[in-house]
């Protein structure tokens, strides 16, 4: 269990600074390859959307880090927060922050 804490602690500091960096970066870039063909601010509006969509992909699997460390202070790590069922080990292997079964992760 000392394990995943750790690998969970090590994708947290991942992601935060992933975020970091995002936040940090004002969108200059792009406009230098791409600028004068697409039209005015159309490839940065772009870029932008996309970091964004990036953002709060890197913001979800953060809670769900949170979240899979507290579940193994609760002891309820490895089963799902919806329905209770255990998560099974392939996709906590595959994702040790998962906090949803597949079913309910689908459905999110
Ligand atoms: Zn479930």
């Amino acid at each position: 269990m000392d394990d995943i804490a750790a690998r969970l602690r090590e994708k947290k500091a991942e992601l935060d600074d992933q975020m970091g960096q995002m936040e940090q970066r004002p969108s200059d870039q792009g406009s230098i390859s791409f600028g004068k063909r697409v039209g005015e601010g159309t490839s940065m509006a772009v870029d932008r959307l996309s970091q964004v969509a990036v953002h709060d992909q890197l913001q979800v699997t953060l809670a769900d880090v949170n979240r899979a460390l507290e579940k193994l202070d609760d002891g309820t790590y490895g089963t799902c927060d919806v329905c209770g069922k255990p998560i099974g080990e392939g996709r906590l292997e595959a994702l040790p922050w998962a906090v949803l079964c597949v079913d309910d992760a689908a459905r999110r």
